[in-house]
């Protein structure tokens, strides 16, 4: 594939233990999102600001991470989903020139992805599973099988919806999606997940519809560690944790998305799992904790690693 321009600043990666897995969190980049009142829509204007505010936030520019996680089993590497990718008709295009890292800063922390096994899709939308393909449609993770959802590939992948679309972004989702995913499926690489599916030793899909027709959580378990890795379960760190009912602008069954919040918020929590969120702040590994009528963040500690070549610069 061709090179990526290097970003402003050295990215680090996160590596951290989980049971006798090894994981690793990459950025993507992050994603500019504008007001708040846009992207959680039923929310009062003056409650969502205020919220904000109170934690230091700002209401007009909401930040979404992208939080790529990489898990070594020991046999196989398994990442969960692929970011926006380096196509400049689509993601890159669409979020900007800082999004559409996952590749290089993959690289950076010594993972070559002609080694993933699994790429492992919460769903199947444009931050997700645009990075899966270069522009010309080659596949990025060339030994991959990708497990996905049926409801969410026979839903975005149909090409027939796009004339129903009520923008050229909205078009733009199943042509991604199509671009991204019929090349695994033509060559016969596609994992199908239902809720229950073991798609590696330890890690298991948890079916969530509600933000699309066919989301999906996965628990990763080892030796006696269990973490749920979320997607677009909850998209920010405050908003939906104090309000699941918000809602975000993109849920395709806001009703069926809420419930589904509330259910896997209260197994995380009453079970003291940890959760990766893949769009809070970088690397989004924390746990759940009740607050109010809702629930608060407490992000993990854990040890930043950063690319050998910035080591070698502090070093001199
Ligand atoms: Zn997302």
């Amino acid at each position: 594939m061709s090179s990526t321009p290097p970003t402003e600043r050295p990215v680090p990666y996160v590596r951290f233990p989980h049971g006798s897995f090894e994981c690793t969190v990459v950025s993507d980049g992050i994603l500019e999102m504008g007001a708040a009142r846009v992207n959680f829509p039923t929310a009062n204007p003056e409650d969502i600001d205020a919220l904000l505010t109170v934690h230091y936030l700002p209401t007009e520019n909401v930040r979404l991470n992208q939080n790529v996680l990489i898990v070594n089993t020991g046999d196989q590497l398994i990442q969960f989903d692929s970011g926006v990718g380096i196509d400049p008709e689509l993601g890159r295009g669409f979020f900007g020139p800082k999004t559409g890292q996952a590749i290089p800063n993959l690289r950076a922390s010594g993972i070559d992805p002609a080694d993933i096994d699994i790429v492992a899709i919460t769903h199947t939308h444009p931050d997700h599973v645009w990075g899966l393909v270069d522009a010309e449609g080659t596949p990025l993770y060339p030994n991959a099988s990708i497990a996905v959802s049926r409801e969410d590939f026979e839903y975005w992948t149909d090409l027939s919806r796009i004339d129903s679309a009520p923008n050229e972004h909205m078009k733009d989702h199943f042509r991604g999606a199509h671009k991204n995913l019929m090349p695994y499926a033509d060559s016969g690489r596609i994992i199908w997940v239902r809720d229950g599916s073991e798609i590696a030793p330890g890690i298991t899909a948890v079916a969530t519809p509600g933000h699309s027709p066919g989301h999906i959580v996965y628990k990763v378990e080892s030796d006696g560690d269990t973490m749920i890795t979320w997607g677009d379960l909850c998209h920010h760190q405050v908003l939906l944790l104090q309000h699941p009912e918000w809602g975000f602008q993109f849920d395709y069954e806001q009703k069926a998305a809420t419930a589904q919040r509330w259910r896997i918020y209260d197994l995380v929590e009453s079970n003291r799992y940890s959760v990766l969120a893949y769009h809070f702040p970088f690397p989004g590994l924390g746990h759940l904790k009740k607050d109010g009528g809702g629930y608060a963040w407490l992000p993990s500690e854990i040890e930043l690693r950063l690319p050998p070549e910035t080591i070698a610069l502090l070093a001199h």
